[in-house]
């Protein structure tokens, strides 16, 4: 239907008056009043199938974490200036994730904020500025973080790359530089130029930083052995390797818990985000004690809202959540399916070109013969699918690709729901109609 009246006020102020750079989602924006689960509602009542919000971790408004939020927010919040119990409990239960190595939780309240104390604490801990990601690459908002994001400074608006930033090629295996069975090598060696660069300059490296799987980039996942080398690389030049698992963390990839773990690597820090809260505004940077101290120079890190008593608290829920209802478990049963189905459509849909990713942190790309990307066969698929009420999105530099990031309740049932549609969408002209030689 057409938007209502209403919606053209709500529609209207917000141009007016919120962020104009903000953006809104599809042709005819939807107003989403609940969330349960997998899915979210309109103001119409209309139920959506949500593959989007990897926030929603363990699902929308999952009544244990409101509930933890709630009871905590009617006691106390504070800043962390005084001790507190929830705060440690919390800090516990996510160093029993992470190798012993890393043992030291700072808090924070957003992704951007927790990639922004990781560079600072690379910068402390090497005394220098220069910082090498990877090309496509998102890491946040901040002045720092748009520094290093290769998919803002590249993209519309950008200012292009700063001096002490350096970007290596897309560690793409599908439509990148190099997608034999050399590309760890090849990729490595692209980091290791960007070192040498740097050493030509007369300077030294602070960070690597990068994602496990790219997601920005359009779910690219880092070649076997690549990111070995490269933090080999890295470390003998005396720099920090950062693993932003922002997006990847908290059980989604299925077979480990974070997604430095698919590459028996351990990073000397490691970002988190979006899952912890499940909605609530909640980050954390996971350091080694060799980094913590020296980040601790004298000057006080303090953060307003970071650990107070209600994230911890909601954290630990989450945290909770995740394990009792074996969520990561379910990451790896629906998504193998999942995967393995949507390589079943691509022998039946040539428009798919490319099925990767791990867990339930999927992405199917769209090309034609030749791999050239089809972005607006991806458009018109995302609104079609919304029509029979199922939200998705697309990523990568030529958003020709299907990201699948749901909560990690989705189940067997929301798989074969999404299955349904993607085919029956598939067989449609428009998406019927491309290069097929
Ligand atoms: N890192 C990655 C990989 C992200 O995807 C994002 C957000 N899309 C961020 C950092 C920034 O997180 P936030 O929006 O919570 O600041």
């Amino acid at each position: 239907p057409e938007s209502k009246p209403a919606d053209q006020d709500l529609l209207e102020f917000r141009k007016n008056h919120l962020g104009k750079s903000l953006s809104l989602s599809y042709k005819e924006p939807l107003k989403i009043v609940r969330g349960s689960g997998a899915f979210l509602m309109d103001d119409l009542g209309r139920k959506y199938l949500d593959t989007i919000n990897n926030v929603a971790h363990v699902g929308h408004e999952h009544p244990d974490v409101v509930r933890a939020g709630q009871q905590q927010m009617a006691v106390l919040n504070t800043n962390t200036r005084y001790l507190h119990e929830t705060i440690n409990q919390y800090a516990e239960g996510l160093l029993e994730t992470l190798p012993l190595e890393l043992s030291v939780i700072h808090f924070v309240n957003s992704g951007s904020e927790a990639n922004e104390l990781a560079l600072r604490m690379a910068k402390v801990y090497t005394g220098q500025k220069d910082i090498i990601a990877s090309e496509a690459g998102y890491h946040g908002n901040t002045n720092l973080c748009v520094d290093i994001s290769s998919y803002k400074f590249d993209g519309k608006g950008g200012q292009g790359k700063p001096e002490h930033t350096h970007i290596f090629p897309l560690p793409d295996t599908f439509r990148g530089k190099c997608r034999d069975e050399n590309a760890a090598k090849h990729y490595a060696r692209e980091v290791k130029k960007c070192l040498d660069f740097i050493k030509e300059k007369g300077r030294n490296p602070a960070a690597f930083i990068i994602e496990p799987i790219i997601s920005c980039g359009g779910q690219i996942e880092l070649p076997q052995g690549f990111l070995k080398a490269a933090y080999k690389d890295i470390r003998n030049a005396g720099a920090l390797c950062i693993s932003d698992e922002v997006q990847t963390g908290c059980g989604r990839m299925g077979s480990t818990f974070w997604g430095f773990q698919l590459h028996d690597v351990i990073p000397d820090i490691i970002t988190m985000g979006k899952p912890l809260g499940n909605g609530h505004p909640l980050g954390a940077v996971a350091c080694t004690q060799a980094v913590a101290e020296a980040f601790a120079n004298g000057m006080e890190y303090f953060n307003t809202f970071g650990g107070n008593p209600v994230s911890c608290a909601i954290g630990l829920e989450v945290l909770k959540t995740v394990k009792r209802e074996n969520l990561q478990d379910n990451a790896l049963r629906t998504g193998t399916f999942l995967k393995a189905e949507f390589l079943n459509l691509a022998k039946d849909f040539p428009i798919i070109g490319d099925v990767r990713g791990q867990g339930l942190f999927l992405g199917i790309e769209f090309t034609d013969a030749n791999l050239n990307p089809l972005p607006e066969h991806t458009e018109y698929l995302i609104n079609r699918m919304k029509d029979f009420g199922i939200l998705m999105s697309s990523d990568g530099p030529d958003h020709n690709v299907l990201k699948i990031k749901p909560p990690l309740v989705f189940n067997q049932n929301n798989a074969e729901e999404l299955l349904f549609y993607l085919r029956k969408i598939l067989n449609e002209d428009f998406m019927l109609s491309f290069k097929r030689k």
